[in-house]
């Protein structure tokens, strides 16, 4: 036997007595179950409930479910801008015959929003950024990757992949006969170190490599070449099947991930993104002058939102997010409360 801490939650649909008493029952029941614990072996339990609940202690479940013999207390759960209301949380210590990873933590209801990564676990959630270059796609989808621990696919990273490629083999961005014939040796494969994305090409970790501007010149060419996108669009879909992604890009909410739970799609004016690029290339010590990086991301919007094929198009339903004036955590925020709502 080992002694272990179990934590759960549940929210309530009315400040009600009975309201109260019946859901915590409810998860309470759930944990003892899922856990195989028996009541004599529970040593202690912590019930916190938000300031809105009022109308009765929770404790008084222990009681009715006939656990009179453990040490309990209930508190109010400190108050946070914007959290969950109306909700109940658990941390309840016994001995079990079980291994802490193998423990599970129970949240129904609203609560489920709390712990995605629990909530979620063996399941594919699929959340689709997209925008134009610039927008703030990659940096808002690595901290929110981080934090819900879900995987963050980088699509365009796919595409400089496929260009790094060619350019090494001088072969034309442009020659789309040549290319299609070529994608027969690219072998592109994704690793996810701590939910963030590696990407091999031939078996080359070539994640910084792609970093360039020439690249992303060449890739908006590449990108229209159908093929290409076929054979990208398989692996994306294939991902996204098996995962809990966040996946960004130009065409994910409206061609990859027609059936995404969640669509964004992040804007910021030209400026605005003509500076945070230049900011880049400052950081990486790279020479740049302002107005052809200007021009060099006007450019590849054009490409990328005139193509005929799977054109960087808002989704009709995504949701827009402007983000010239916001922080990047104030942008990570709105969508990961987008995505917390979105959570069933
Ligand atoms: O996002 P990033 O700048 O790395 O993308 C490089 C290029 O890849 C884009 O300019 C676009 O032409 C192409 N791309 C695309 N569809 C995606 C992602 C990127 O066409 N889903």
């Amino acid at each position: 036997m080992n002694i272990c801490s179990i934590r759960g939650a549940i929210t309530i649909e009315e400040n009600t007595k009975e309201n109260i008493v019946t859901n915590t029952e409810t998860l309470l029941k759930e944990i003892l179950t899922q856990n195989n614990i028996n009541k004599d072996d529970i040593i202690n339990i912590i019930f916190s409930a938000t300031k809105d609940v009022t109308k009765a202690y929770p404790a008084i479940a222990t009681r009715n479910l006939g656990i009179t013999d453990c040490a309990i207390m209930c508190l109010q759960e400190m108050y946070v801008e914007d959290s969950l209301s109306m909700c109940i949380r658990i941390m309840l210590t016994a001995n079990v015959d079980l291994k802490k990873q193998d423990i599970k933590h129970i949240y129904l209801k609203e609560a489920k929003r709390l712990r995605p990564d629990i909530s979620l676990k063996n399941s594919s959630f699929t959340v689709a950024i997209d925008g134009p270059a610039g927008s703030g796609k990659s940096t808002v989808s690595k901290i929110i990757s981080k934090e819900l621990s879900f995987i963050y696919v980088d699509t365009g990273a796919m595409f400089r992949t496929i260009t790094l490629h060619c350019l090494k083999n001088n072969i034309d961005c442009n020659d789309k006969e040549t290319v299609t014939k070529e994608l027969e040796n690219i072998s592109i494969s994704l690793n996810f170190e701590n939910g963030i994305q590696q990407i091999y090409l031939n078996d080359e970790n070539v994640t910084e490599k792609i970093r360039t501007q020439e690249i992303a010149k060449n890739a908006s060419v590449i990108a229209q070449i159908p093929s290409v996108r076929e054979k990208l669009l398989n692996m994306q879909r294939e991902i996204a099947s098996k995962n809990n992604v966040i996946m960004d890009g130009r065409d994910i909410g409206t061609n990859v991930l027609p059936n995404a739970n969640v669509k964004i799609y992040l804007d910021a004016d030209i400026d605005e993104r003509a500076k945070r690029r230049c900011n880049e290339l400052a950081l990486k010590n790279e020479k740049y002058e302002y107005d052809t990086v200007r021009q060099g991301i006007i450019d590849r919007d054009n490409a990328d939102k005139n193509r005929k094929i799977a054109p960087l198009k808002k989704a009709d339903d995504a949701i827009v997010i402007n983000t010239t004036s916001l922080s990047i955590y104030e942008v990570s925020e709105k969508i990961i409360k987008i995505i917390k709502e979105n959570i069933k």
